[in-house]
């Protein structure tokens, strides 16, 4: 009579893990613990604009968040100043500096064209989540499309994709980037269904509309301004889908079990009607973090750097951190 043996059991009982779906619920029901993690990217949102839209109310969600958690208004983009860390204060190095976690000197990206960099030496972070937790769920909402067609296009790898959700909106060039608030609207419609649908551990948001403002109609103040009735109101509208995209998370089944932390952070600021730049303007950027181990009511005056949100985003998930990395930001470094 031959042995019963065990392994075919065992080795449906791994495929059962590893399919998709399946190793993922809402709740506590991830690979973390519970723990989740948001990060909204707002493009080119000066760090006084957004402080004064706090302050007048006019940015009622994002508020809500610095409330429940941590702001520095005293954080910078483009690198540190004449080495080879110092970067253009624009989208390319900003957004990739965001999520890959070094500047210039390692990613290599000098500017929007993406020419002969390193990000698959320095991956986005969600590649690094990836090989740590392979069964992790992770996504990705960009009406920039070079977010997802070079930074995480680098970072994938055969048969080994970086994300289990890309959306992609692509602007039209005939309307010269005019559609960004019809389309952060699509977005966050298209992200507010995944959150209902989808499991996520990790997603990034990204919106276009405030940096189009900067770009757009001219002010006496400067177009890029806390004065510029326009750059604000877009940033109202940015605001309210923020607001759409919290509801969606607190509508989830097991939303109450849920450790979510949230980071907010743009690339970059402006000054008259664009950037990439050194100067004051230009660097000055924001970033806040709420829930998970970030501190409630604080206010962070120390300078910190771009560099600071990727290891957030892992220390939130318990991965190790790249001990070259800087500090996370807001929290704990253990
Ligand atoms: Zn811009």
């Amino acid at each position: 009579m031959p042995a019963i043996h065990p392994l075919p059991i065992v080795i449906l009982a791994l495929t059962m893990l590893a399919s998709p779906g399946s190793a993922h619920g809402p709740g506590k029901d991830n690979d973390f613990g519970g723990r989740r993690v948001l990060v909204f990217g707002i493009d080119g949102c000066r760090s006084d604009a957004l402080k004064k839209a706090v302050e007048d109310g006019r940015a009622p969600n994002l508020s809500s968040l610095i409330t429940a958690g941590s702001v520095t208004w005293n954080a910078y983009a483009g690198g540190e100043p004449g080495a080879a860390m110092q970067q253009a204060t624009s989208s390319g190095p900003g957004w990739t500096t965001v999520l890959t976690g070094v500047w210039r000197d390692l990613h290599g990206v000098a500017d929007n064209r993406f020419r002969l960099h390193r990000i698959a030496q320095h991956p986005h972070v969600f590649r690094r989540i990836k090989d740590a937790r392979p069964t992790a769920y992770l996504a990705s909402f960009c009406d920039w499309p070079e977010i997802h067609q070079h930074i995480v296009g680098a970072s994938e790898r055969a048969g080994q994709p970086c994300l289990d959700c890309k959306e992609t909106l692509v602007p039209d060039p005939a309307r010269k980037g005019t559609d960004y608030a019809e389309m952060d609207a699509k977005l966050t419609a298209i992200a507010v269904e995944k959150i209902g649908s989808t499991n996520p551990d990790a997603m990034f948001m990204y919106f276009g509309n405030v940096d189009e403002a900067g770009h757009g109609v001219a002010h006496p103040g400067g177009r890029f301004s806390p004065t510029n009735e326009h750059y604000l109101s877009a940033l109202t509208q940015v605001d309210k889908h923020v607001g759409e995209i919290l509801a969606a998370l607190r509508a989830r089944p097991r939303f109450a079990e849920e450790d979510w932390l949230i980071l907010g952070v743009t690339d970059h600021g402006g000054i008259v009607k664009s950037h990439g730049g050194q100067s004051p303007e230009e660097r000055a950027i924001w970033m806040l973090a709420s829930g998970g181990r970030a501190p409630r009511g604080k206010v962070i005056e120390a300078a910190t750097p771009q560099t600071a949100i990727t290891p957030a985003i892992l220390r939130h998930l318990d991965l190790p951190i790249p001990a070259e990395w800087t500090q996370p930001f807001a929290l704990p470094a253990k």
